[in-house]
């Protein structure tokens, strides 16, 4: 059997700097210490850090008036902001910078009075922050079957956004469906979907062709590695996303020459290689880093200001 791992694949810069900085809060301001949501969408670091005495809440009311509270990386909304201040709760914002973009373009958008277009997934952390950054102006499509039917009350002032780890591809065929419908739509200056994201697809779309099962991993909250394992379907592969070795069914690989590893923005990459050691062990599998790597990746995020004077 090989092995083909691809690259790039697992943490990227946002995720780095949302780690980075919890470990830093901890540091600075014991346990507990609380965080809003999941640090980021994975189960292991989640675990790790939850033994270590974070807590991580879906509720302010669970913090403790004047406590320390993280955001996550993928952002929250004004009303939580509000509430925060509300119970004088000393914030962190870990939220990725690229997130904060998309905020930001929400914000603008409304200011200038445009009617706004959010492609992304209904309940997504992010959806829900940028949502609640110009409430009453934004329609969420989540599928192609909604870019057709979404209503807007003023069709020649109109702006879409999309969330940073949809799907290169559906977002590309939802943007061209509504510039037909709406041929004055305008969108961001510079396309929403991270950079990580469409380099871990571009990855998986190359290799594809190679693979013969294709193991994403991941945790099936992560929105990135849900489209990553889709991606590789859609190429015509079997995908399967894992959330580490345990998950792993031998049986997958009866008859597979080839299988391509690829992990989401989110997942450690001891649990990739955790999966990997499993192939070798099982099927002396042999080992390849994907030969050239679609993309380098050397961005990094400055870590939340809140935290360099602690
Ligand atoms: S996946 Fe993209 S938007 Fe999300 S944390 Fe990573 S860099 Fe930021």
């Amino acid at each position: 059997m090989r092995v083909i791992l691809a690259a790039p694949r697992g943490f990227c810069a946002g995720v780095n700097m949302a780690i980075e900085a919890l470990e830093l809060a901890i540091e600075a301001y014991g346990t507990p210490l609380y965080v809003y949501h999941e640090i980021v969408h994975n189960k292991w670091v989640v675990a790790s850090f939850r033994k270590r005495g974070v807590v991580f809440v879906s509720s302010l009311a669970e913090v403790p008036e004047e406590d320390h509270l993280l955001y996550s990386a993928h952002g929250v909304s004004p009303e939580i902001r509000r509430q925060a201040a509300q119970r004088r709760l000393r914030t962190v914002d870990a939220t990725c910078p690229l997130v904060t973009k998309v905020h930001h373009e929400a914000i603008q958008f409304a200011r200038e009075g445009y009617s706004i277009i959010l492609i992304g997934h209904a309940g997504h952390d992010e959806v829900v922050g940028t949502m609640g950054e110009a409430a009453g102006r934004i329609h969420l499509v989540q599928s192609f079957d909604d870019s057709n039917h979404v209503q807007v009350e003023d069709t020649d002032r109109i702006a879409y956004l999309t969330q940073t780890t949809l799907s290169m591809d559906d977002a590309e065929v939802i943007v061209e469906r509504l510039r037909q419908r709406f041929p004055t739509i305008v969108g961001p200056s510079k396309d929403d979907i991270c950079f990580a994201t469409q380099n871990r697809q571009e990855a998986v779309k190359v290799l594809s062709a190679l693979a013969d099962l294709v193991l994403v991993v991941g945790s099936g909250n992560s929105s990135n590695s849900l489209r990553l394992a889709e991606l590789a379907r859609t190429c015509g592969v079997r995908a399967k996303l894992i959330d580490g070795p345990d998950d792993v069914d031998l049986a997958w690989f009866s008859g597979v020459d080839t299988v391509v590893i690829t992990a989401g923005a989110s997942a450690p990459e001891d649990v990739v290689q955790g999966c990997v050691e499993l192939l070798c062990r099982e099927f002396a599998a042999e080992v390849e880093t994907q030969a050239v790597s679609t993309r380098h990746e050397r961005v990094s995020f400055r870590l939340p200001p809140e935290l360099k004077e602690p």
